[in-house]
């Protein structure tokens, strides 16, 4: 199956982005062709049978939300963007901290600048700032590690994490949070966060019918939706995999404007029937979380409202690769969710092809864990 949607050459007419690796048709983006880096170093790194490689292992494996294990791992490989390192590039940029006027390197940022040290020592992690010895920021980043048990640590780099956010914050849009607001928010940030893996946790297990599920043989099970962003407008996901449960495609974009829930979800299921289309994709399963549009979508209705008229497009295009749709549990639907949810440009459709974007790496292999348990 994945083999055939290789073979298949892409005309890109649309506004596509594509990420293959070794390709000579798809397009290669410098953001995108980093993450690849990035996800490949990772496991080079992670293989290392060294105490190193023990230690990126561990830093891979920590419990926080994935753009925090992100910002880390950039941290420790001491590539982030701070001011000497960008005014080296251009001209527009200045090397100076923006909140002492110091030059700004990883090490000034995160331990020298009066204003860092401040929040550290009004944190619960004022400890592990204190283990700095005036090494290097990764030297120091071990040293944390080693002291501190896991939670411990996780609230570390949350804080390091936040620190890097404010930094950002008072550079791009001059905002400026109280100090002691900002060890607060990044302790409520975390506790959030393990609240709510605590809740999926237990949720998954009650739920156990409600589990992704690989699809039958010879078809390939096609994840949509769609969020309402924070930022205004939506956010569109879709997840392709195959019998085995392997990863065949993904592609995600970001839409401007305001639509109804059930418009956003006609539209991430209009996307993925584009895609089907242009894939070839042969008996695919429509599967969405969204009951009111499965409704919609097979009772032959002649609705003229906007998104009856998208469903009779959705379904033609549905009805000629032989595919049928399905409604399946939130639960199910996760790692669509996080995709339509990602930081892509605004309207700009981005796929993913060959491995999943990182944001799902570890959701497709947990969607796998699960659909084998059953
Ligand atoms: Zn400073």
């Amino acid at each position: 199956m994945v083999q055939a949607i290789r073979a298949i050459p892409i005309r890109s007419g649309e506004a596509d982005e594509l990420i293959w690796q070794h390709s000579s048709n798809g397009e290669y983006t410098v953001k995108e062709g980093y993450r690849v880096w990035l996800e490949q170093s990772m496991a080079q790194k992670g293989v290392q049978g060294s105490s190193e490689g023990g230690f990126w292992k561990k830093l891979w494996s920590m419990k926080v939300p994935p753009k925090v294990r992100h910002f880390l791992w950039k941290f420790a490989n001491d590539i982030l963007p701070t001011g000497d390192r960008v005014s080296r590039k251009s001209d527009r940029w200045s090397e100076k901290c923006p909140f002492c006027d110091d030059r700004e390197t990883q090490l000034h940022a995160f331990v020298e600048c009066a204003w860092g040290s401040r929040i550290w020592r009004q944190s619960q992690c004022a400890d592990l700032y204190m283990l700095h010895d005036g090494g290097t920021t990764v030297e120091w980043l071990k040293k944390a590690r080693e002291k501190a048990g896991e939670d411990w640590f996780e609230e570390w780099s949350v804080l390091l994490w936040f620190l890097w956010k404010e930094r950002n914050a008072q550079l791009f849009n001059g905002l400026k949070t109280a100090e002691e607001e900002i060890v607060q928010r990044a302790k409520i940030f975390l506790d959030d966060y393990r609240e709510h893996q605590e809740r999926r946790i237990a949720t998954q297990r009650e739920t156990g019918d409600r589990k992704w599920r690989k699809p039958p043989t010879g078809r390939v099970m096609v994840n949509t939706d769609a969020g309402i962003l924070q930022e205004g407008g939506i956010g569109l996901g879709v997840v392709m995999r195959d019998e085995n449960g392997s990863f065949v495609l993904a592609t995600a974009k970001r839409v401007k404007g305001e639509f109804t829930v059930e418009m956003a979800e006609a539209l991430a299921l209009e996307m993925r029937a584009q895609l089907v289309q242009q894939f070839h994709v042969q008996n695919p399963i429509m599967a969405t979380d969204c009951l009111q549009l499965v409704h919609l979508l097979t009772e032959t209705s002649s609705s003229r409202s906007e998104v009856g008229v998208l469903c009779r497009n959705i379904r033609r295009l549905v009805d000629e690769r032989q595919g049928s749709f399905s409604h399946v549990y939130r639960e199910a639907n996760e790692a669509a969710h996080i995709l339509a949810h990602a930081r892509t440009r605004w309207d700009e459709r981005v796929v993913w092809l060959d491995r999943p974007p990182i944001c799902i790496v570890d959701q497709v292999s947990m969607d796998n864990v699960a659909a084998d348990s059953i």
